[in-house]
């Protein structure tokens, strides 16, 4: 374990973040990493419990007392091995990962567990500056041909486990570069795209692929991907967004989040934006309906490019300051929590319903919105207004997209409208057709993304081997 007696002497330490009144005036990532050796004293602090609650609360199980002693230990090339055992992008889930390693930590118990974030993160990009992080192409090769279609974090994750098992690895990607949400959702200032990019590269060096700008469906033909390969994977993640269905909801002003969020993010790799209404918040007010990340990122983005103000409506009631552990340990707590984004100057509010848009000359220029109690009933009264120039909804994903390959494939669905799949040999109904991450199981996030990739790619490993030798 790390130092016996560590969680007692040690305080909990975490990274900081730059002043918002500075980190706004740009697109970068604003984290202030520990020097080395206070990541060392925080790993110390670990107690290598009995049932290391962290190790189950983390969706790919990354061995976390396991690498928190090696760190503590100085030896962080052994803890970087060790976290790459399970994790094909640590670096990618020490910046963006809302860390249920954290909320499961034993030491949560006294709301200071661990800095297991911050240590993970530490690692990797330690790895990544000593250049022990390099391409691992396969010593043989299977003659096996997989097609992955989408190239986020299950389709990478996904791509690199296939690929190091030594199948010939084809990623279809309908974007100009491989990421999907990790490079055209997640803003830039909680991650730079650079961080995906260098891992697309150590991927190509492995022997995958990438085939860009084709959209699978319109440029080319499911059927003949499932023709020409052995098995296809489909990581095409769920894009069909909840939609706010009130009057006025065809104003010009009033956009989903992921019409939104990916043109900054274009316009900070200098892609263009394509055939598409350039969106911005500079001096507009405005309002973001959903109070979850997505929403967040909104915030973030509208501020830095000088929205007047900004404000987030969330039809559920505000949750409690604090959880009650004991209830809800080692689980993931509703608790109120203020993102970084949120912090920068927005104003929430809670238990509001949006009933209608209206505007001028075609253009939203406000909401009518009222206040509703815990089963969504609106209140006697309580009808207000709120100006705003830009609307952004950022209500959640419902499922993904079906027009296309789905229906083509003639794929069975959930009740939800997700492609139907076990999360053992990630099969759809048809043969030759595996499907993983938001796809099959619904938005959700990166980690478990992660998760999906490889246990699919282990799936698809023993349907075409006979066995597998890749970890599940
Ligand atoms: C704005 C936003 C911010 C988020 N922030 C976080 C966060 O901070 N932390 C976190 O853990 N999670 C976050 N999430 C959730 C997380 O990004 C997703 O759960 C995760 O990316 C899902 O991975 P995926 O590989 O299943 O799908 P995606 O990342 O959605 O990738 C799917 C890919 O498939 C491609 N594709 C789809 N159809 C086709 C086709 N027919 N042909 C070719 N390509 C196709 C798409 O272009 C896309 O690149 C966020 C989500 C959003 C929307
Ligand atoms: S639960 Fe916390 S203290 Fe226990 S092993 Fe995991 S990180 Fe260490």
């Amino acid at each position: 374990m790390g130092k016996i007696t560590g969680f007692l002497e040690i305080e909990r330490q975490d990274r900081t973040y730059a002043p918002a009144g500075d980190r706004i005036r740009h697109f970068r990532e604003f984290v202030n990493p520990l020097p080395e050796p206070e990541v060392s004293r925080q790993a110390a602090r670990c107690m290598d419990c009995g049932i290391p609650y962290c190790h189950d609360g983390c969706p790919i199980n990354n061995q976390i007392p396991d690498w928190n002693d090696l760190v503590y230990l100085g030896d962080w090339e052994a803890a970087a091995r060790n976290l790459h055992s399970t994790n094909n992008f640590p670096e990618i889930t020490g910046r963006v990962c809302p860390a249920p390693c954290e909320a499961a930590c034993t030491l949560n118990l006294e709301d200071k567990p661990v800095s297991i974030k911050t240590i993970e993160c530490a690692i990797a990009d330690k790895a990544w500056e000593e250049a022990w992080i390099a391409p691992q192409p396969p010593s043989e090769k299977t003659g096996k041909r997989v097609a992955i279609v989408g190239s986020g974090p299950a389709g990478l994750a996904a791509a690199q486990q296939l690929a190091r098992a030594g199948h010939e690895v084809h990623v279809y990607e309908k974007n100009a570069y491989p990421g999907g949400l990790l490079r055209y959702g997640i803003p830039d200032f909680k991650m730079e795209k650079q961080v995906v990019a260098r891992r697309a590269t150590q991927m190509a060096a492995e022997g995958v692929t990438f085939h860009c700008s084709v959209h699978v469906g319109r440029d080319v033909s499911i059927f003949d991907l499932e023709r020409d390969h052995d098995a296809v994977l489909l990581c095409c993640g769920s894009e069909v967004p909840r939609d706010l269905e009130v009057p006025g909801r065809d104003l010009v002003g009033i956009h989903f989040a992921m019409e939104y969020l990916p043109q900054q993010n274009r316009r900070i790799a200098g892609e263009p934006l394509g055939d598409v209404e350039p969106i911005l918040a500079d001096g507009k007010h405005v309002v973001v309906i959903g109070g979850g990340d997505t929403g967040s990122d909104c915030i973030g983005t509208a501020i830095r490019q000088g929205a007047l103000s900004v404000t987030q409506l969330e039809i559920m009631p505000k949750p409690p300051e604090r959880e009650n552990k004991l209830l809800t340990w080692p689980h993931w707590p509703l608790k109120l929590r203020t993102s970084t984004s949120q912090a920068e100057g927005a104003k929430r509010d809670f238990s509001v319903m949006t009933k209608r848009f209206e505007g001028r000359n075609g253009r939203v220029e406000r909401l009518i919105c009222a206040r509703v109690d815990e089963s969504f009933k609106e209140l006697p009264d309580s009808e207000f207004e709120l100006s705003a120039d830009l609307v952004l909804l950022a209500m959640g994903f419902l499922h993904p997209v079906h027009e296309g390959l789905v229906e083509e494939l003639g794929l069975t669905l959930t009740e939800r409208g997700e492609v139907a799949a076990n999360d053992q040999d990630y099969r759809t109904s048809r043969e030759k057709v595996f499907a993983a991450g938001d796809m099959r199981r619904g938005q959700s996030l990166v980690v478990w993304a992660i998760r999906e990739g490889r246990q699919a790619a282990h799936a698809i490993d023993k349907a075409l081997m006979g066995h597998t030798n890749l970890p599940r």
